[in-house]
């Protein structure tokens, strides 16, 4: 039986380190603003949108038929195409391609995918060095950690803390924290990996049916260089990633890395067509559930997702609880209903991070309706009995006393009555890491008597 995530404590021991909250809040919400300014900058915003929404309900209705349109075209162009249920599976079949070729040291570019299947550490316990050339990757690589957030793997991470972990493992002076002079010293250990690599292995942004070629978007081309020097190149796709034609790509690249980060373009977008010259490709598609989702009325919207993580971004839980609080490679407004799917009663707490806000469906570029399907979520996990007991009393409480007119006037009264008599430290205190950062933080070092004194001016 899986492990039960406690997702309250777990953002409770986030929230605990105040400073690392708030600037971590503050610094995904300069992400969402200028997300904002770049949607704001394109008359046809919400044209994309819908546009991109319906071209992924295409793909989602006649996916078999795109994943057979694929595999053929890709075939014709040279590529070897694998077919694999679950993560077990396209595990093995990447150790094997590995094997039968002799490789022991791989590149390999971000790919949620792989970090779903656990790629790496299967990989390394057959004696093969895996490294993960996306700078934010390679720092939780090193920091042996999964990555926080889809786009910003190291969010979590501040630069002081980045220049220790590099004096540890890369040599830099003690101290550094100059981003310009650590990142020198990551592209000087990352170029030695890509001379010394055998095979690249990639993720995939969209896979293209009509052609049979996909493209990958990374802001440091190390997508490209990880699969241009060694001649064996695995990617790693999973079957939702596909667009019907590559006249859709139009739609899809503009509102990717507008979303993912307010540029107006990723400053890589490499499309591969086949193997390079002399060298083999091999494209290994991944179920691993979710033709499972594809089946659900209920949530198979959610497989619409380009994971470009401005629902992370815009999340006032997420902000404020750390990414690892999820437990989940994807975390998030979109993890809270793709980890459910996979075992809903390890992440039964999950749908219930959410605010219902609404503000995760309002910047989705391919327009998935979040928070309704958090809301049917926390539904089905109640029908199934999975939430934890005292959660359960106190949400039949609340139902009785929503669903009865007379107590629900009378809780009101008593509500109004009593709230602000109570002395403020009942929420701004150190048991309540909520309350710590919420507004009036400067309550909470008052005095119960201060407190008392000025509690009628608030
Ligand atoms: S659900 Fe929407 S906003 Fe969230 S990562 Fe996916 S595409 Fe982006």
């Amino acid at each position: 039986m899986s492990t039960t995530l406690d997702h309250p404590k777990k953002a409770a021991a986030f929230v605990a380190d105040i400073d690392r909250a708030h600037w971590h809040d503050q610094t995904l919400w300069y992400v969402r603003v200028k997300r904002d300014k770049q949607a704001a900058s394109l008359p046809e915003w919400e044209l994309l949108r819908d546009t991109a929404a319906q071209i992924k309900a295409n793909v989602v209705a006649n996916l078999a038929a795109y994943l057979e349109q694929f595999e053929a075209k890709a075939t014709k162009l040279g590529a070897v195409v694998h077919w694999a249920r679950d993560a077990a599976e396209h595990n093995e079949i990447v150790l094997k391609l590995l094997q039968e070729r002799g490789v022991t040291k791989v590149v390999k570019s971000k790919s949620m995918l792989t970090e779903e299947c656990h790629l790496n550490p299967y990989l390394e316990r057959a004696g093969i060095e895996v490294v993960d050339t996306d700078l934010g990757e390679r720092i939780v690589q090193l920091a042996k950690e999964p990555p926080s957030h889809i786009v910003l793997p190291c969010i979590h991470y501040k630069k002081e803390e980045i220049g220790e972990l590099f004096h540890e493992h890369l040599g830099t002076e003690k101290g550094a924290k100059d981003p310009k002079y650590l990142a020198e010293a990551a592209r000087r250990h990352l170029r030695e990996k890509f001379c010394g690599a055998q095979a690249g292995i990639t993720g995939v942004n969209f896979a293209i049916a009509e052609t049979g070629g996909f493209v990958v978007c990374t802001n440091e081309g190390n997508a490209d260089l990880g699969v241009s020097l060694p001649k064996l190149h695995i990617t790693c796709l999973g079957i939702e990633k596909f667009l019907p034609r590559a006249a859709d790509l139009g739609v899809f690249l503009r509102l990717l890395a507008r979303s993912a980060t307010g540029q107006p373009i990723t400053t890589y977008s490499s499309h591969f067509h086949g193997p390079i010259e002399g060298g083999e490709l091999h494209i290994v598609l991944v179920d691993n559930g979710r033709t499972e989702i594809v089946a659900s009325d209920d949530f198979r919207r959610s497989l619409n997702c380009i994971r470009c993580g401005a629902c992370m971004n815009t999340c006032p839980v997420f902000r404020r609880s750390g990414g690892h609080s999820y437990e989940a490679t994807v975390p998030g407004p979109i993890g809270s209903i793709l980890s459910p799917a996979r075992d809903s009663e390890k992440y039964a707490t999950l749908p219930h991070a959410c605010s219902l806000c609404g503000s995760c469906s309002d910047v989705c570029p391919v327009k998935i309706d979040i928070h309704q399907q958090l809301l049917t979520w926390r539904r089905e996990i109640a029908v199934r009995k999975q939430l934890k007991w005292s959660k359960r009393m106190v949400m039949k409480l609340a139902g009785w006393v929503l669903g009865t007119p007379w107590l629900y006037r009378a809780a009101g009264r008593m509500a109004r009555w009593w709230i602000p008599k109570l002395p403020r430290i009942l929420v701004y205190n150190r048991w309540n890491p909520w309350g710590k950062q919420r507004e009036l933080p400067e309550l909470a070092k008052r005095s119960f008597r201060e407190l008392y004194r000025a509690r009628r001016k608030f």
